[in-house]
């Protein structure tokens, strides 16, 4: 039997099959994960696998830079594709591109892509979204805008707050852009620290349920649709792992599931999780270092570097402060027969439940199936 091709979709398709289910009653987002290496795409994969959902896993900036380019990227995903045996609908999104980055990451091989234009003046950032739109569309690369501008870390931004998007100017947004998806601004922040600065107290979920009321007054709802970004849940029992393991993560808060389910009843069909991964994946190497005492000795190029950086870093989150230590090769394969299997099948682990959890409470269990039906 001929070996099933891997294909990467678009996002327009995995999302609409979203808004098909919340059509029928059954309100429904998709999950999109950031993917730093190997292993996390693996996690990914296997959770999507496990719920049936369809997904988005996506690359920041700051990840395409560290695994040293987007083709870096997308034959990491591939592969993991591959050696999971993935054939449920997965697109490959470039998240938060600057105008160059996306023109990049069109050629070499993401599926999706978004223009962060949000720091310009709307009609400016209309023109430049734009303008992705139509190189990306000739391809069949889907792309998202954002509109308002979040609160937080992304990346070097920080924003102290939150510009909401006016709602009634999304349906425009997408009516002159074309663009198939937009972040809008509604209060939710990137990082870990969603509570004291424009945080959930700010969370404005009408902001999405006028923009969605309005993007189905204008029929633009089946092709075109809004995002989460900044949604982790950031769980207690993480960050007290961390803690408890030698890190110090403080005033660490996420949204609450209920209130990213409220956001999906008002219309929000695409859901940013990156900060739930970087605290999985850092406390469960900080609990390995902790549990297999002096394992770092037997492995100087790799497991040491990790541990003194951890050791050097108590307040760290992202794994690529810790991991940058060692050779990339490394975190971009199977780390099966390497220093890093034993710690990577743990994270692996640990992601594919958080994944599979998420995926169900988004409302896209069982989804898959349906994508490219309607
Ligand atoms: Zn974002």
């Amino acid at each position: 039997m001929a070996e099933k091709t891997i294909q990467l979709l678009s996002m327009v398709p995995i999302l609409r099959a979203a808004e098909e289910s919340a059509l029928q009653g059954k309100p429904a987002a998709v999950g999109a994960f950031n993917v730093n290496f190997f292993t996390q795409a693996v996690g990914i994969l296997n959770g999507l696998k496990k719920a049936q959902g369809p997904g988005i896993i996506q690359a920041s900036r700051g990840a395409n830079k560290f695994q040293g380019g987007p083709d870096k990227i997308s034959a990491m995903l591939l592969a993991a594709m591959k050696k999971t045996g993935h054939h449920l609908p997965v697109a490959l999104h470039l998240d938060h591109g600057d105008e160059e980055q996306a023109k990049i990451c069109i050629e070499k091989g993401f599926s999706s892509v978004m223009i962060d234009a949000s720091k310009l003046e709307l009609p400016e950032n209309i023109a430049l979204t734009k303008k992705i739109v139509e190189i990306a569309h000739g391809r069949g690369i889907s792309v998202e805008g954002e509109y308002g501008k979040l609160a937080g870390v992304e990346e070097d931004i920080v924003y102290e707050s939150t510009t909401y998007g006016d709602p009634f100017l999304v349906p425009y947004f997408f009516n002159e852009t074309k663009a198939d998806a937009l972040a809008v601004a509604y209060g939710t922040s990137h990082g870990p620290n969603k509570g004291s600065k424009g945080g959930v107290e700010k969370l404005a979920i009408s902001i999405m349920q006028k923009s969605y009321d309005g993007m189905k007054a204008y029929g633009q709802n089946r092709d075109h649709f809004l995002v989460s970004h900044g949604s982790s849940t950031v769980p207690k029992e993480l960050v007290a792992e961390i803690n408890q393991y030698g890190g110090n993560v403080k005033d660490a808060q996420g949204i609450p599931l209920h209130k990213i389910q409220e956001a999906v009843v008002a219309g929000v069909r695409k859901i940013n999780i990156d900060t739930d991964l970087r605290l999985g994946i850092t406390a469960t190497f900080r609990k390995y270092f902790s549990e297999h005492k002096g394992v770092e000795d037997k492995s100087p190029d790799v497991l040491k570097p990790i541990k003194k950086s951890l050791d050097e870093q108590p307040g760290a989150i992202d794994p690529r402060d810790y991991l940058k230590t060692i050779d990339i090769e490394l975190l971009r394969k199977d780390p099966a027969g390497t220093d890093l299997e034993e710690v990577m099948v743990l994270i692996e682990k640990r992601i594919s439940d958080h994944v599979a959890m998420l995926v169900e409470k988004f409302g896209s269990a069982g989804l898959a199936g349906k994508v490219g039906q309607a």
